[in-house]
């Protein structure tokens, strides 16, 4: 089972199990300064391709040993996308998979092309990673082939998301000087406003990197959150802050920061203290903050007027 990876308990999927289309070494078209594999030549395509036959036998044989998947992860060594055959693999993973959910992380560097959206139409949930909206930020962060444009990428997601039924999340990465400024995330803003994906999960680096660059830290993250749209489904995933951090907002604070930009279950328990978490409450129960589930999250926002 050389391509079967966990299972490992996903925070917002479940219990998941990896199938990785690249086990044998690096395939991606991209160089990511913070990646957590060693670098490696970009490529535009895979050189040593597995046979469907054998990642399916290897699901087959994963699923018959762990009985409690929820969701199978597709990924790689690299970028799955590049995987040549990933559109008949999805039809044969969906004849056995069941009531297991298919999930894809890409680099989303294919995004604008036919092959690959159809591919990506037959998982339920896609996760395409959007680091840069200007092209001098992305080169030097992701550092593509130079086959790879950011503008076919940002095109490609908004033809995809018109005919995607499934769930489209956005992950973006923020790297220490490079990405973390806000005219970046006034760019990253704009375009996501239009895109109107399901979820946009904001992140930095938390395993050792491929180069010499840094995270930001938590309180980073928040900043630049608030530089996003309020209407948009922004999830910080970073590790939590120490207790000292804590914020004891008051019901007026609540709703000003709700207003600007609404958090999520975890957010109000990493961030709040008791008693502004039953400030909240109150604030639920008469009807001026809603629920608002979206994408396995739920989030907190001011009741709109
Ligand atoms: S796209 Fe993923 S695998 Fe490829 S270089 Fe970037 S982080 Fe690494």
């Amino acid at each position: 089972m050389k391509t079967i990876f966990g299972p490992i308990n996903s925070r917002r999927f479940g219990r998941s199990l990896g199938v990785d289309l690249s086990p044998d070494s690096k395939q991606c078209n991209f160089d990511c300064l913070y990646c957590e594999l060693k670098p490696a030549k970009v490529v535009d395509r895979q050189s040593s391709v597995l046979p469907v036959s054998q990642i399916v036998a290897d699901i087959q044989a994963a699923l018959s040993e762990y009985k409690d998947i929820d969701v199978l992860t597709i990924t790689a060594n690299g970028e799955p996308t590049l995987y040549p055959h990933l559109s008949e693999l999805m039809d044969a993973i969906n004849q056995i998979k069941g009531s297991i959910k298919t999930l894809i992380l890409s680099n989303a560097s294919t995004i604008a092309q036919k092959e690959t959206q159809e591919a990506l139409l037959k998982f339920d949930s896609v996760k395409l990673s959007l680091d840069c909206a200007t092209s001098k930020c992305f080169r030097k962060l992701d550092r593509p082939s130079k086959s790879v444009s950011l503008q076919a990428i940002k095109e490609g997601m908004l033809a995809f998301k018109k005919i995607f039924n499934g769930e489209l999340i956005i992950e973006i990465l923020i790297v220490n000087d490079l990405n973390d400024n806000l005219e970046e995330i006034e760019e990253l803003n704009q375009f996501l406003l239009t895109l109107q994906p399901d979820r946009i999960d904001i992140g930095t680096i938390d395993r050792p990197p491929a180069y010499n660059i840094q995270p930001v830290n938590y309180e980073k993250l928040r900043e630049l959150s608030l530089g996003f749209d309020a209407s948009l489904p922004i999830v910080i995933t970073a590790k939590a802050p120490k207790e000292g951090l804590k914020y004891n907002y008051s019901k007026e604070d609540l709703l000003q920061t709700l207003a600007r930009r609404p958090l999520t279950k975890e957010d109000i328990e990493l961030l709040f203290t008791q008693e502004a978490k039953e400030w909240l409450q109150e604030l639920l129960e008469q009807g001026a903050v809603v629920e608002v589930p979206s994408s396995n999250t739920i989030f907190y926002r001011t009741k709109e007027k």
